[in-house]
């Protein structure tokens, strides 16, 4: 066959490499580094290797020393070294002690201190550990008194640990020595190659690394608990904090990551490109988790539960699994710059569930994708803030502004699209073809995509166009008619957005028409279609018998809101119960609660199918969909602040299925846990909450279900939420009983959910103040507990002020803070004044960094959706 040559594209997104020459202009005086300028410096630098020493004492301090050498390739202009922050002690170049300016973001190395070809320059310095999480993070742990550290580099914090060219397309290998205390486990890329001792200190020497961009490389210090298993190819190891051992299933890991890593090496067809598998969970983590490579990070927070339910599980091993494939696709062919980062993130996302779905007992994970990661993608996507899946990324500021369900989930679905369309076996080719013709080096999208064309035989630059370089999602919808009890004139439409977001799409679906028959609904017939354009004839379904039910992207290959015809939609309302495939059913639901947002179904009329059917459920993984809908829906009710009867019955009426359903599923763990966590997240009545109480005092049966100190926590939680009398002695007396770090964040979200306008009134200035004693993570923490929905009037007292505040701490706080105060402290309390007071900051607002300007704007819109679900209630609104 012959390949088709894919041109390269003309459509921008990445931008070009600014030309290396003797008018270079003079890097940008900032914390971050421009595009422009990391690709002058790639330009002239090559052939970069780190010599890393490092003293590490527990102290608040560490000190460190650089070797780094580099080919250059004119002495033209001055050379940067980012290094963030640190008190540097000399600098010397090729030898000699030189003077350099150093602006505490980066140092600059005059030229003629330089030589065209190799350079070889040593940095001695000293710094803070970090405590945000970012850079070589340090914590003391509150149950012991032990001192743990851990790197985190994505996108540019590597410079916040050693002097470097912190930028992916300067790999570089890296060879470490790290003299640490004697209890102290020292990880890093590679194992260490001795261990000797030193004083009250061990200094560990470890094996130069292979080439790696430097946010993948890492390095962890700590007296780590630590479990290992060499049953596989690889060996592999497990840390944790050791006052959470007890906790740590370490078995279940192992045995997760051997499946994972015969299922890549397999699907890939290249062996891991790393010589061993370390998984650290540690504490205070920004992040689910990251694929440094060979020794991988994992929040706390998450993975370090106890007792894991099956949902839990499901969970851990997807992370496992994403990162896994980060390993081959990310870590040995990595991004050239931060507008790559999408692809990393999306194939991840991809594969992780694919790796999942079939390595594990998870083979629901394709239906578990698409109730969670795409329904945040769609969501997203109909914001009015969506944006393109590539887009450019100007400097390292914005490398993170498009963390978000767009990046993964919508870029994971145009990928698994994708497969569809060119078949699992050529996209697989594809893949391999890829990662070896671009292993250990950088590349980009085009590289990709043209890659996977030639494997395919076809010219992907359209398909490119459409989906990753232009925002929204399409929706598609069936139109037939019926005549003597059979489909006519079948087609199927696809309309756009509207005429800021004109795109329609290449896509194959699989439309399928059912009929109930029986007390079921049967398939009638599935027909695959490849449709463009705004109608697709679909003849093959002409004559089958009059459907019930049509529902054009059965078994979800497509990336698409589905509309259904009247009277599939009635079909869906009436039902559900008779709706055997999960998949199915998941959908059906979703088309009901697309119906709610979209404020064309009442929420009251949801609410009341939900009260008939979610008892029923009995797919484990759908039910935890639905009882979240649930929740949702008692948010909205709750946000809208209805002081009725309605109000009332509808909150007990709630109450009592979530009850009903713990007391069903006495002796089934699993299931009991989804309808406990209901009862606990939506219990308003006196009955409920003094029942919550008498469950944490041992003095009220809970059903059998297992209160686990994390779910202690959060009863108490919400009865501070309820301002349950005795509530705060109750914090007090947990923090007591649990002492540790996870403890101390809990009882901090306990309090926060207090409703006391002088509490919250200290809260906002804790969260707010840049120079508060509260370390991030309970910053963080308290902002997404200090107002719950149904607490409107208090946050209202604020709001104003709140908003007036957010440029000036906008400009004074850094990304990473505000990454979380803009999604969840931007006053929204579901009312018509609420959303003028979002639309004139939105008017006035124009300077914000981008992302809290898309926060702002994104809780605008979602405000408005509250009001317009309010309006649509056919029960009581006063
Ligand atoms: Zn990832």
């Amino acid at each position: 066959m012959a390949l088709a040559i894919v041109s390269a594209f003309a459509f921008g997104g990445a931008a070009q490499a600014a030309p290396a020459s003797k008018s270079a202009p003079v890097r940008a005086e900032t914390a971050f580094l421009s595009q422009a300028d990391a690709f002058a410096r790639s330009a002239r630098i090559a052939n970069v290797d780190y010599v890393l020493d490092f003293t590490l004492t527990g102290k608040e301090t560490f000190a460190g020393t650089t070797t780094i050498s580099f080919d250059l390739k004119d002495v033209d202009s001055a050379v940067t070294l980012d290094l963030n922050k640190a008190t540097v002690k000399s600098v010397s170049v090729n030898g000699k002690p030189v003077e350099t300016r150093y602006n505490n973001w980066f140092i600059t190395i005059a030229p003629a201190d330089l030589v065209k070809g190799k350079n070889t320059v040593t940095v001695a310095y000293e710094r803070l550990h970090s405590t945000n999480g970012e850079g070589l993070h340090r914590m003391v742990d509150p149950a012991d008194g032990r001192v743990y550290t851990y790197s985190h580099f994505e996108p540019a914090a590597a410079q916040q640990m050693f002097p470097l060219f912190d930028q992916p397309d300067l790999k570089a290998s890296y060879t470490v020595s790290v003299t640490a205390p004697k209890d102290w486990h020292v990880v890093t890329t590679t194992r260490e190659t001795k261990v000797d001792e030193a004083g009250a200190s061990r200094r560990w020497t470890f094996k130069q690394t292979k080439r790696l961009s430097p946010y993948n490389f890492s390095l962890h210090a700590g007296p780590y608990q630590v479990w290992e298993d060499n049953s596989g190819k690889y060996p592999m190891r497990l840390f944790a904090r050791q006052s959470l051992a007890k906790q740590i299933a370490p078995d279940y890991w192992f045995k997760q990551t051997k499946a994972g890593l015969g299922f890549f090496e397999e699907y890939f067809g290249i062996p891991y490109p790393f010589e061993k598998y370390d998984q650290l969970i540690v504490p205070d983590f920004l992040y689910g988790a990251m694929e440094n490579a060979g020794a991988i990070t994992f929040a706390e927070a998450r993975y370090s539960v106890a007792d894991m339910t099956a949902e839990q599980k499901q969970s851990l091993t997807e992370v496992i699994m994403h990162e896994m494939a980060h390993q081959w696709f990310g870590n040995l062919v990595t991004m050239k710059w931060w507008n790559g980062l999408w692809l990393n993130e999306s194939f991840a996302s991809f594969m992780g569930v694919l790796a999942t779905n079939e390595s594990t007992e998870f083979n629901s994970s394709w239906q578990k994708f698409y109730q969670t990661g795409k329904q945040s993608a769609y969501v997203q996507d109909q914001t009015a803030s969506t944006h393109p899946i590539e887009v450019p990324v100007p400097s390292t500021a914005n490398a993170f502004d498009n963390i978000d369900a767009i990046t993964y989930s919508k870029g994971g679905s145009t990928l698994k699209q994708l497969r569809h369309l060119l078949g699992e076996d050529v996209f697989r080719k594809g893949v391999h073809n890829y990662l070896v013709k671009y292993s250990w080096q950088n590349a980009t999208l085009d590289d990709f995509i043209n890659t996977l064309g030639q494997t395919a035989g076809r010219d992907l630059s359209g398909w490119t166009k459409e989906w990753l370089y232009h925002a929204g999602v399409n929706t598609i919808a069936a139109n037939y008619s019926c005549s003597n009890g059979k489909i006519k004139d079948f087609t199927l439409s696809q309309s756009a957005p509207g005429k800021d977001l004109p795109t329609l799409r290449e896509q194959r679906v699989q439309v399928a028409a059912f009929k109930i028959e029986n007390g079921k609904l049967a398939l009638v017939k599935n027909v695959p279609v490849t449709y463009k354009g705004a109608r697709t004839a679909v003849a093959q379904l002409n004559g089958a018998a009059c459907p019930d039910l049509v529902y054009p992207n059965y078994q979800d290959w497509g990336y698409a809101k589905v509309q259904l015809d009247g009277r599939s939609f009635d079909t869906a309302r009436t039902r559900l119960a008779q709706v055997d495939d999960p998949l199915l059913r998941a959908m059906l639901w979703q088309s009901l609660w697309d119906g709610v947002r979209d404020a064309k179904l009442p929420l009251n009329d949801f609410i009341t199918v939900a009260l008939n059917n979610a008892p029923q459920e009995k797919d484990y993984t759908l039910l935890g969909d639905v009882l979240g809908k649930i929740g949702q829906s008692k948010s909205y009710l709750d946000a809208m602040n209805l002081d009725n009867a309605y109000a009332k019955q509808t909150a007990a009426a709630l109450e009592k299925m979530a009850w009903d359903g713990v007391l069903a599923h006495k002796g089934s763990t699993d299931f009991q846990r989804r309808w406990f966590n209901l009862y606990v997240s939506v219990a308003s009545t006196s009955e409920a909450l003094s029942r919550l109480a008498g469950i944490l005092d041992g003095k009220v049966d809970a059903a059998g279900v297992e209160i686990s100190q994390q779910l202690r926590w959060s009863i108490v939680a919400h009865l501070s939420r309820y301002d349950v009398a005795g509530s705060t002695a109750l914090i007090e007396a947990e923090s007591a009983r649990d002492k540790s770090d996870a403890g101390q964040i809990a009882a901090v979200a306990a309090s926060a959910a207090r409703p006391d306008a002088k509490a919250k009134a200290e809260w906002v200035k804790r969260i707010e103040d840049q120079k508060s004693p509260l370390p991030f993570s309970r910053a963080r923490t308290a902002m997404y507990s200090v107002f719950p929905p149904e607490q409107g009037k208090l946050d209202e007292l604020d709001a104003d002020a709140r908003l007036a505040r957010l440029p000036a701490l906008d400009k004074a706080a850094g990304p990473v803070f505000m990454r979380a105060y803009a999604t969840t402290m931007i006053p929204a309390t579901c009312t018509p004044q609420s959303v003028q007071r979002l639309s004139r900051a939105a008017d006035q607002m124009k300077d914000l960094s981008a992302f809290t300007r898309r926060s702002l704007l994104d809780t605008l819109q979602s405000d408005q959706r509250c009001v317009a679900i309010k309006a649509a209630l056919t029960a009581p609104k006063g």
